[in-house]
This record gives structure tokens, C-alpha cells and sequence, in this order.
């Protein structure tokens, strides 16, 4: 199939072609249609590498609402250098999407630099759990009104010990947003998680 097929719109088809994508990978394939067509929770199993970024990337930008401000997407991702790699790459996805701010939340910079950006108006935000937790306490971020939680590379934020973080962050999220999680491995930690944290979760192997 190609990204067309898979019902993605012309801003970010626009971007996938400067990109230089051919054709979807198989976790894009088996997950656009699904996130973009229905409004449920998704388990999918994927390594690194896979293209996984997109395959939640593409669906979350297709389905926010670009002409607000307010912060409607939070991806959750273990390392400072996750969490730069998938901001840059959102922001290469979106680059035709007019408006959109994606913005980066991690230990080791400036909290007051990134609240400044995100009170410009960010749609998404792409956090590690820790820097996250201590903007919400100290009332930097507002993610009240989330509509898409990403929690990328589950497995590997649970070993770092971000269980109390991610439990944290997901308690100040509204009940009906959708959560999409993406882990290599699915431990029984990360089993606990989708269960007591997701509703009915589709699930996807690559
Ligand atoms: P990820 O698994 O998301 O870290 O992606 C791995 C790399 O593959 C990244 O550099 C992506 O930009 C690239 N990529 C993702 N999807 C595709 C695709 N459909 N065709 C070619 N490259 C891709």
C-alpha cells in the first residue's frame, strides 16, 4: 500500500514526500488505519527502527486540531535524546502542517526556556517522565485537555524507573483521551500498565 491508501492528508503527504518515503513500513501500516479510523487505545510491539515514530507521529498531527493552541498530543519517551530525535522528526512530518509547535520536555536544560515555549501554544509535547512530572507540579503545563498519549519505548522507561512518573503524568490526563503504547518487549510491568491504565487496547505485533 502506499501512504495515501492509508488515509493520511495532503499536508502530511506533502511532508512524506520530502522526506523521501517510498512506502509505509509494516508498524505504519498495520497502525495509521487504525488510530486514524477509530478512537481506541493501541498496544503495539516494535523495535527501534521500525519506522514506530511515524506510525504514531502521523496519525497524532492528522488528528489534533493544528488552529488551536492548546496542547491536544503528549508522547512520553524514556532519554533526552528520544525525546529530541522523535520532537525533530514530528516537527519534519508536520512541516507543512501551518501553525503546528512541537515542543521538547527534558531534564538537563532550562525549565524556564521550555515553559516559555510551550506557553506560546504547543499542540504536542514530547516529554521524558521526569521533566514532565515537575512541570505539571509546578504548574508549567497544562495537559488537562490532552487527547493522544504516547507512551514510546514503555518497556525501557519502566526499567529506568519511571513507573510513579508515568503514573503521575497519566493522572492529571483526561479519562477519554486515547493512549498508544509502544514497547520492544511486553514484561509483565508493561502488561500492568495497559491494563490499568488503557481501555480495551487493539494490539499489533511487528
Ligand atoms: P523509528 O523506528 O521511528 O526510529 O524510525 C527509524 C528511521 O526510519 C527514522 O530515521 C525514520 O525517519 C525512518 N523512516 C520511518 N518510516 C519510514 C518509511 N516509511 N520509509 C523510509 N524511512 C522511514
Amino acid at each position: 500500500s502506499t501512504f495515501q491508501d492509508l488515509g493520511l492528508n495532503d499536508d502530511l503527504l506533502q511532508g512524506i514526500t520530502d522526506l523521501g518515503f517510498e512506502k509505509p513500513s509494516e508498524v505504519q501500516e498495520k497502525a495509521i488505519p487504525l488510530l486514524l479510523n477509530s478512537e481506541e487505545d493501541l498496544v503495539a510491539l516494535a523495535q527501534t527502527g521500525t519506522g514506530k515514530t511515524a506510525a504514531f507521529g502521523f496519525p497524532m498531527l492528522q488528528k489534533i486540531n493544528i488552529d488551536s493552541r492548546t496542547t491536544q498530543g503528549l508522547i512520553l519517551s524514556p532519554t533526552r535524546e528520544l525525546c529530541l530525535q522523535i520532537a525533530s522528526e514530528m516537527k519534519l512530518y508536520g512541516k507543512h502542517c501551518k501553525g503546528l509547535n512541537v515542543v521538547a520536555v527534558y531534564g538537563g536544560s532550562s525549565i524556564t526556556e521550555q515553559a516559555r515555549e510551550i506557553k506560546r501554544g504547543a499542540q504536542v509535547i514530547v516529554a521524558t517522565p521526569g521533566r514532565m512530572k515537575d512541570m505539571i507540579s509546578r504548574r508549567l503545563v497544562d495537559i488537562t485537555k490532552i487527547e493522544y498519549a504516547v507512551l514510546d519505548e514503555a518497556d525501557e522507561m519502566l526499567n529506568m524507573g519511571f513507573k510513579e512518573d508515568i503514573t503521575a503524568i497519566l493522572s492529571h490526563t483526561p479519562n477519554e483521551k486515547n493512549t498508544w503504547l509502544f514497547s520492544a518487549t511486553m514484561p509483565k510491568e508493561v502488561a500492568a500498565i495497559a491494563k490499568n491504565f488503557m481501555h480495551n487496547p487493539q494490539e499489533i505485533t511487528v
